[in-house]
């Protein structure tokens, strides 16, 4: 089944002609035809495009193209919904945009599609990339493959959805606060969030620009650091990426963390974790220190400020960034008697509750008489955030942590409770807030039900290297990334 295949895996069959890379395609889309009525992950996708694609790759490795210069040559890679791919629909999980079609390419799609990668799909999301159950998605409910009584997480749950249930072999996705991390744990694959200005965000619709970074899910660390190497790199076109050299992340794992310093912060492992998850937690520890590494403890003092100012923060850009959806520039239009109404009826029918709440609480924030006493304080604790990380840095190579505080949830359990969705973000956020790396990789299971459970790892700005490593020598000395959902 080469949809099952991890990126190495695939290419190794590739590169060496066994199998063709319009084989790989086709059993990603009859996966996709098996599995998605179920999983409902993909708003849409187009099989001729794809297949068309993949046709192109096997002429040319015909022609005696290497991996050498297209280090994805075939690998079919799915979408979130967020990111522009020319010639495809571009909704962001909204209504608002109606038939809108990309008319060009996000950096990161030229960056695969030069790589060699067959880029197919849109993967549902919460509409704009609000929310940490793809529920708010205005088009349909993705399931969690463990369970389908079960939200996969979110914003990127579709991302998620599709990997774990082997739909495709790797997926972009974007983490503001967590995004790509907490969907990856809840659904037992590899989720990766760079450092923010490592990955150009140029096509990729702004929630807040702050905090935004496109990053991807894969099936193991390797895959994930090879589509690192080629996602990242400054971009003019963004100026806020970063011109710092981009390592071989995938040469770099090694298996060997001997020597290593790992933090572990006294303020995450307490109260509203679930039991199992903490349980899974101790024994990655325990097992992180069997290969070496020195766990130390570290404090992390304004924690409990970390959700708060990151939902002024994130909702303040929202407010700004989603001002041009108007009627008038892209998408839906709901015609009115002036421009007002014209305004008003295009935004009250297209966005979401959840869209609707943000844009109004980033309004509030940002308004003359409360925008010290809100926005301005969310932007000098932001800082006492950041400094606590650097300080803790100064100790420890990494810090460790649970991706979230439980396992994936009941589909409606949350939905009604803002607030108990905005406290799934509690281990994920900060690292958006303090423009760190942060990686989920699968730890463990918890019994009735079987879900699974994810281990975060954060790292220094740009210290994308030395997560990824830690992260594979952990997944390799465990069995963890063996075990398929029952729906995959
Ligand atoms: N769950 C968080 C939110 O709702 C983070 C979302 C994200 O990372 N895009 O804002």
């Amino acid at each position: 089944m080469l949809n099952q295949l991890t990126i190495s895996e695939l290419v190794s069959k590739l590169a060496t002609r066994e199998v063709s890379a319009r084989a790989a395609m086709q059993a990603c889309l009859e996966e996709v035809q098996r599995a998605d009525p179920k999983i409902q992950a993909f708003i849409s996708y187009d099989a001729n495009d794809a297949l068309a694609q993949a046709d192109a790759v096997d002429k040319e490795l015909a022609a005696g193209g290497t991996y050498a210069q297209r280090s994805l040559l075939g690998v079919p890679i799915a979408v979130k919904d967020v990111i522009a791919v020319k010639g495809q629909p571009l909704n962001c999980g909204s209504k608002i945009l109606g038939k809108f079609i990309s008319p060009y390419d996000a950096t990161v799609i030229q960056r695969l599609k030069a790589a060699g990668a067959v880029i197919f799909g849109r993967l549902n999301m919460d509409e704009f990339a609000m929310g940490s159950s793809t529920e708010n998605s205005g088009f349909q409910i993705t399931r969690n493959p463990w369970d389908a009584s079960r939200t996969p997480g979110g914003s990127s749950g579709g991302s998620a959805a599709v990997v774990a249930s082997d739909q495709c072999i790797a997926a972009l996705g974007s983490d503001t606060g967590g995004s790509i991390r907490q969907p990856a744990a809840l659904c037992g694959c590899v989720g990766l969030k760079p450092s923010y200005g490592r990955v150009s965000r140029y096509g990729l619709v702004a929630f807040a620009s702050s905090l935004d970074q496109i990053g991807c899910l894969a099936k193991e660390v390797r895959d994930a650091a090879t589509v690192l190497e080629v996602l990242s790199g400054v971009d003019h076109r963004d100026s806020t990426s970063v011109p710092q050299p981009v390592p071989h992340y995938a040469a770099n794992l090694t298996g060997d963390i001997k020597g290593l310093r790992l933090g572990l912060a006294k303020e995450y492992m307490v109260g509203g974790l679930d039991p199992e998850v903490k349980q899974a937690i101790d024994a990655a520890v325990k097992q992180l220190e069997k290969l070496g590494a020195e766990i130390v403890e570290v404090s992390l003092p304004h924690t409990d400020y970390a959700v708060a100012t990151y939902y002024i923060i994130a909702t303040a850009e929202a407010s700004a960034n989603l001002a041009r959806f108007d009627g008038v520039r892209y998408g839906l239009r709901v015609e009115g008697a002036d421009p007002i109404q014209l305004y008003s009826k295009t935004r009250g029918t297209g966005f979401g509750a959840e869209v609707k709440r943000r844009i109004i609480l980033g309004t509030y924030v940002l308004s003359s008489g409360y925008y010290d006493a809100y926005y301005l304080r969310a932007q000098k604790v932001r800082t006492l955030i950041r400094n606590d990380f650097l300080k803790a840095f100064e100790k420890v190579d990494a810090i460790v942590t649970p991706t979230s505080p439980t396992a994936a949830f009941k589909i409606g359990e949350k939905a009604d409770d803002p607030l108990q969705m905005y406290l799934m973000d509690i281990f994920t956020i900060s690292a958006n807030l303090a423009g760190l790396c942060g990686i989920s990789v699968p730890c463990g299971f918890t019994r009735e039900p079987k879900l699974p459970i994810g281990l975060q790892l954060l790292g220094k700005p740009f210290g994308e290297k030395t997560i990824l490593r830690v992260a594979h020598a952990y997944e390799q000395s465990t069995d963890w990334r063996k075990e398929k959902p029952p729906v995959g």
